[in-house]
């Protein structure tokens, strides 16, 4: 139930509370409507802060979801869709191949040998967090004569089991990428504090923006971050509110998904933190 039919103003709250419980699209119209609902949502937000709607891009997440399931998503005219793991996401694309106009981000994190699939098939990867990883999708994407848009993913939540560079690291690493070449540097990306307050969730959104206003200053040569990738089905709102131009949505537009959350995020930490 939404809280927007109210008359007065209230503030954005997440929507965590419908996690698991979006109605699965089993037909085009089905699709569509569940379309509608996040497109008005997306302008609600959009004109709470003065926004143009356009401004915001809405990437399609169909992890976990089946070729016959994005077939029939394409038919509503959704044009891409983001996979958060590499393999899937291939698979998918050699299964589609017939469908030329769709475009496959690629949303989660990388391991270096898998940055060959990557350089084949992928048209964004929004993940980077390695300059070895950089190295190896360049290297890769030279091989293949394409080049690839790029996001870096930040971890703003401060979590130990989220991807994604310290905010402190992101200026070094900028510096560092404009050797590949084939890597085009579009902005940031993050994922926000799962949880229910908004007052949790929203910092979040706000540290990517500030960092990203404050590096867009002295940005190296060639690298460009008017992108703000932020936002899922539970809190784009609150994402757009704070700059987001690109909202990643999965559950709200496929369904609730039956594999759990920690099938795709990791739930122990990346690498070995390091000593404070
Ligand atoms: C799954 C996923 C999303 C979308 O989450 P929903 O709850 O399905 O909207 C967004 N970003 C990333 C990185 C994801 O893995």
């Amino acid at each position: 139930m939404s809280h927007s039919s109210d008359n007065a103003p209230q503030p954005t709250q997440p929507q965590h509370a419908q996690h698991g419980l979006h109605p699965k699209a089993e037909t085009v119209a089905d699709f569509q409507r569940h379309l509608a609902a996040v497109h008005a949502r997306i302008a609600q937000a959009c004109q709470r802060v003065g926004r143009e709607p356009a401004s915001v891009r809405l990437l399609p997440v169909s992890k976990t979801m089946d070729e016959p399931t994005l077939r029939l998503a394409y038919a509503a005219g959704l044009r891409q869709f983001g996979e958060n793991k590499v393999q899937e996401a291939h698979r998918k694309w050699e299964a589609m191949a017939d469908l030329a106009d769709l475009r496959w981000s690629v949303i989660g994190h990388m391991q270096t040998n898998k940055a060959k699939l990557v350089a084949k098939f992928a048209a964004e990867f929004q993940a980077l967090d390695s300059l070895r990883a950089a190295e190896a999708l360049d290297r890769r994407l030279q091989a293949e004569g394409r080049s690839l848009d790029v996001f870096v993913q930040v971890n703003t939540s401060g979590e130990a089991s989220k991807y994604g560079l310290n905010p402190a690291d992101v200026a070094g690493f900028l510096r560092g990428l404009p050797v590949y070449s084939a890597l085009r540097v579009r902005g940031l990306m993050t994922l926000a504090l799962f949880s229910s307050e908004a007052a949790r969730v929203r910092p979040c959104f706000v540290l990517l923006r500030t960092l990203r206003d404050r590096l867009r200053q002295d940005a190296p040569a060639g690298i460009s971050l008017g992108e703000l990738s932020m936002g899922m089905s539970g809190d784009f709102e609150l994402a757009i509110e704070e700059g987001a131009t690109v909202v990643r949505v999965g559950q709200a537009i496929f369904g609730a998904r039956s594999l759990p959350d920690s099938h795709y995020w990791p739930t122990t930490p990346p690498q070995t933190p390091e000593p404070e």
